[in-house]
Formats: structure tokens, C-alpha cells, sequence
């Protein structure tokens, strides 16, 4: 069996996570029993939301045992089988964690699922048609319910979210409208996303500047807004959302490392009369075949072309899990292996 590399996590971060709290080890692949199958990682998935599982604290995600594999979304090729729904070769996603192989007990549920790469390259079902999509839509489909014609406004807009989430809302009519950081990843979501506009928010480093722009790309006011970040940008946001707007809280990667959050005017939720609905993708599974269906649509037709960014080797990934904390990933964020 092949000598695996691995990264644990070490110790817990204490405000900004850092190199330090991850160690890399080898260990021997242990032989399969009966019903496991052995998986090489193609490519590791590098998520915001991995920060939260590094504090031992209530987060949205369990919290991460010291001392084990960094969990997280894989994708990779069966190698070795003894179980009779996978075979060599086959193609499959799973949640295999920050190693180079992994032994996987198959039959188990939501172990391990084979997918199709004939039109679909391995690596986007760890983003574009992976959890990432899938968040985009049930955030836009189940708590925004957008109109066509509605204006919607996505923060983090470029990222593995925010790109679905921009494909998904221009294929229901409406006028989309990302928040970006820097003119590269905002020419992208205009020219190549389909964005009807994209504000780049470091040009814009007050919740006044960042308010004004967004009146002048959303004339007719904010209807639904999708929310990765937090912070000035939710409350440059608020300021232009129109009656009974709708907030799909998705994430709030200002605050990752602990920083507070306050809201400058939440009395804008009772005088707009907002809903605003925080959700976690994996609570909502049913989901997932609509959702994923729809995803691999857009994709196959050319209307969501997601940008990946790509890490080299096991040993590259705290690093690149780092980077993306700050925001130094142009898409998604993974690790190849082979
Ligand atoms: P992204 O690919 O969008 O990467 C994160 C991006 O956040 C960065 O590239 C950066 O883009 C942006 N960003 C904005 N402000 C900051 C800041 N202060 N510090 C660091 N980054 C910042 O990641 P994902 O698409 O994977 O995730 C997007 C959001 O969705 C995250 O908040 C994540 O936690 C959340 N999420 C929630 C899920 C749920 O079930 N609720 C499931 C999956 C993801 P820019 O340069 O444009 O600012």
C-alpha cells in the first residue's frame, strides 16, 4: 500500500490562523477490508469555512479534533476496490481530507459518489457543480426568490459561491451586480460571468463610497442580496435594498479570525421590512440533485465558467488555505495532488 502524506491539524489558531497550527506527517495506507475502496486525491477543496472548524468553539461546522487529518472535499480515482459499486478507474467525490489517498468505507452513506467527466472536468465538482453551487443556488432559489427583472447584488462575486450565484440569477432575468475585490477579478464578472455590473470594493473603503456606487449600479434599488462577507459591505448593502427585500446570509469571511461584525443600521431590516435568513448547505440535501442539474447546465452551455485557483502539492495547502482567508484566491481555491 502507498505511503500517504497528510496534513493534521496541530494546534487551535489564536486570532489569525497560521502555518504553525498545521503539521505535515507520513503514515503508511492501511490494507482494505471487505466494502472500503482505496482513492487518490486529484484535487483537494480549500473552503472559508475550514477556519471555523479550527476553533474549538460553536461554529457552523464541527469543530476539527487535533492531531487528525484536516477534513475537507476531495475529489480523485478509485485505485483498488473491494466493493462492488466501485471499480478501478472510476471517477469519484468524497470527503476524503487533506491526504493523498484515502481509504473509504463505500457502502456507508454520502461516503463517496462516482461522477461523470466526460463534459465536466473532476476538479468542478468541488466547485461550480460541488457544495459551493449548490450553496449559490438554495441561498438565490430558496430564501432570495428572485423575479425576473429584480435587482440581486452578491458579495465575494467572483469566488466558487459567488460565480454560480451570478450564472444562476442572470438565467432567472434579473440584473446581477457583484462586489469584487480589484479591477482583474471585476472585468472577469462582467466579460466572462455575464455580470450586468461589478463594483470593486477597494476602490470603495467606506460603507458612504461603497453606498454611492452601488445606487449608481443598482438604479432601481437592491431586491436580493447574497451575502459572503459581512461587515461595511452588508451595511453599504442595506442602505439601498427596496421594501421587502431578501437576504440569503451566506457566509462572513470578514469576521473568520474573530474580529467583531457590528451592523451600523439594523433598524433597515424592520423599516424595509427584510427578510434575512442565515442556512448551511449541507441541512438541505434534497436540494442537491435540482440544484446540481442545473449547475452542470449552465456549465455545459458555456453561461458559468468558473476560474480555479491551484495550489501544487499536499504541503502547499495550509499555505493556500491561508491566502484564501485572505482573499488572494481568483475562484476556487484547490490543491492538486497529481
Ligand atoms: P471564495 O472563493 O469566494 O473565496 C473567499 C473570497 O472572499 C476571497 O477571494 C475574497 O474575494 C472575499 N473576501 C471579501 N472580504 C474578505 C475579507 N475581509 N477577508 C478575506 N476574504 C474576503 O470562497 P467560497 O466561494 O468558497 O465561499 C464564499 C462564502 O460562502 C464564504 O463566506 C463561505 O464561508 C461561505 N459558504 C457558506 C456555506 C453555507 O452553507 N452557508 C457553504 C459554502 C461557503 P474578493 O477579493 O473579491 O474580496
Amino acid at each position: 500500500m502507498p505511503t500517504n502524506r497528510q496534513i493534521l491539524l496541530d494546534n487551535r489558531p489564536e486570532g489569525e490562523a497560521r502555518l504553525s497550527n498545521f503539521k505535515l506527517v507520513s503514515s503508511e495506507t492501511p490494507a482494505l477490508q471487505e466494502g472500503e475502496v482505496l482513492v487518490r486525491h486529484h484535487y483537494l477543496s480549500l473552503d472559508p469555512y475550514m477556519r471555523g472548524r479550527m476553533n474549538d468553539a460553536k461554529s457552523y461546522a464541527a469543530c476539527q479534533p487535533l492531531g487528525e487529518v484536516f477534513q475537507g472535499g476531495t475529489v480523485g480515482e478509485v485505485v483498488e476496490s473491494r466493493h462492488p459499486r466501485y471499480a478501478v478507474g472510476d471517477k469519484v467525490v468524497g470527503f476524503g481530507g487533506w491526504q493523498e489517498w484515502s481509504v473509504v468505507d463505500a457502502g456507508k452513506p454520502g461516503m463517496l459518489k462516482k461522477v461523470d467527466t466526460t463534459h465536466v472536468p473532476l476538479s468542478y465538482y468541488l466547485g461550480a457543480v460541488g457544495m459551493p453551487g449548490v450553496t449559490a443556488w438554495y441561498g438565490l432559489v430558496k430564501i432570495i426568490e428572485p423575479k425576473p427583472g429584480e435587482t440581486i447584488t452578491v458579495s465575494a462575486a467572483t469566488g466558487a459561491v459567488g460565480s454560480a450565484l451570478g450564472a444562476l440569477a442572470k438565467a432567472r432575468g434579473c440584473r446581477v451586480v457583484g462586489i469584487a475585490g480589484g479591477p482583474e477579478k471585476c472585468r472577469y464578472a462582467t466579460d466572462e460571468l455575464g455580470f450586468d455590473a461589478c463594483i470593486d470594493y477597494r476602490q470603495h473603503p467606506d460603507v458612504k463610497s461603497l453606498s454611492r456606487a452601488l445606487k449608481e449600479a443598482c438604479p432601481d434599488g437592491i431586491d436580493g442580496h447574497f451575502e459572503n462577507v459581512g461587515g461595511y459591505v452588508l451595511d453599504a448593502v442595506l442602505l439601498r435594498t427596496n421594501a421587502f427585500a431578501r437576504i440569503a446570509l451566506c457566509g462572513m469571511i470578514a469576521g473568520y479570525d474573530g474580529q467583531p461584525l457590528p451592523m451600523a443600521n439594523p433598524q433597515l431590516l424592520l423599516v424595509n421590512r427584510i427578510k434575512l435568513q442565515g442556512f448551511i448547505v449541507s441541512e438541505h440535501m434534497e436540494v442537491w440533485p435540482e440544484a446540481l442539474a442545473e449547475l452542470g447546465g449552465l456549465v455545459a452551455a458555456g453561461k458559468l465558467r468558473p476560474r480555479e485557483t491551484v495550489a501544487q502539492g499536499i504541503e502547499s495547502a495550509p499555505e493556500a488555505f491561508l491566502g484564501l482567508l485572505k482573499g488572494r484566491n481568483f475562484g476556487k481555491q484547490l490543491v492538486k495532488l497529481i
